[in-house]
């Protein structure tokens, strides 16, 4: 760890904006947070190329503050040729790093292209550039909803973790237990890499909520059932999820996680309040 970076290693992920506001803003929130000396930022991608425009115009902006920025990438629905050149083009932009996804079909899309999973995106990736880019995969603690089980799931996981991915981020969680026995298993499986831990802080019920069920993430009744009982309080909803993120985040840390990666949703304010938490 550089002398240069933030004592718990966080880092942060921002999703391109689609209106000029929105990318002024996002601007704002990357020197609010570039200010905490996180290891890197990340900017997300949509699959099918939707957003891959944005994604990379959003990097160079979020790069323009000295941080190591990495793009996400996916490779369903796209052909190599597609990826070979965008691969060239992140090199020739001064990009080291890459989060390497498979992605998600969007519905009514055409063909599945020529890489299937994201083992296979992370050979292609090393095959083409050789050791340019530092890249990292997505782990799921609570097992990706398409998987036919966790074990199965981890075995898929240790496959691109083999294939010569650098660190994984998971998804999000509530349950600090489901990331150490998540680890556990990959590690039986000999993947030694840094395994970070995703956070979402809480801000929003309903969105939360949508957004958990899609991914398959959980959200404990417990939780469930006191940010219901807020209703539309949300500086109560606020203050209840703080609190619990960052208990979490206090637990994955005592526990040996090497990081902490926020989604921040392009906002700062959530994700500064859990940082000085754990800071102080
Ligand atoms: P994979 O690792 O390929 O796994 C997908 C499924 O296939 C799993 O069920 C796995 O068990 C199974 N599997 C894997 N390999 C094999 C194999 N060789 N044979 C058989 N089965 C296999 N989505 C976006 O569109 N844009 C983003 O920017 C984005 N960023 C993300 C960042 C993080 C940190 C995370 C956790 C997720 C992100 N996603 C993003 C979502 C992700 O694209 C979806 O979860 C997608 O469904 C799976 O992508 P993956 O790379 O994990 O796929």
């Amino acid at each position: 760890m550089s002398s240069h970076e933030h004592p718990l290693g966080i880092s942060f992920e921002f999703f391109p904006p689609s209106t000029d506001a929105g990318r002024d803003k996002l601007i704002h929130v990357r020197d609010e947070l570039a200010a905490r000396k996180p290891r890197f930022f990340s900017v997300t991608y949509g699959a099918g190329g939707s957003t891959q425009a944005r994604t990379r115009e959003v990097v160079r902006a979020v790069g323009e503050s000295g941080i190591n920025t990495a793009p996400h990438l996916s490779c369903i629905g796209s052909e190599k040729a597609q990826l070979r050149d965008l691969l060239a083009q992140y090199r020739e932009e001064g990009v080291e790093s890459l989060v390497a996804l498979r992605g998600d079909m969007p519905s009514g899309m055409g063909s599945i292209g020529e890489l299937r999973y994201a083992n296979e995106l992370v050979e292609f990736i090393r095959a083409e550039t050789g050791d340019h880019f530092d890249i990292a995969v997505a782990a799921y603690p609570e097992s990706h909803p398409q998987a036919p089980n966790l074990d199965k799931d981890v075995e898929n996981f240790a496959r691109k973790m083999k294939a010569g991915a650098n660190m994984a981020i998971t998804q999000y969680f509530f349950t600090a237990d489901a990331y150490f026995n998540f680890v556990d298993k990959a590690r039986a499986l000999g993947v030694e890499q840094p395994i970070i831990p995703g956070i979402m802080p809480i801000t929003n019920y309903t969105k939360l909520a949508r957004f958990s069920d899609a991914c398959g993430a959980e959200i404990p009744r417990w939780i469930r059932k006191q940010l219901e009982s807020y209703g539309d309080d949300s500086e109560a909803i606020t203050a209840f999820g703080t609190d619990v993120v960052s208990r979490l985040c206090q637990r994955l840390l005592e526990g040996g996680a090497p990081g902490l990666h926020f989604y921040t949703l392009n906002q700062a304010a959530p994700v500064l309040r859990i940082v000085d938490n754990l800071a102080g």
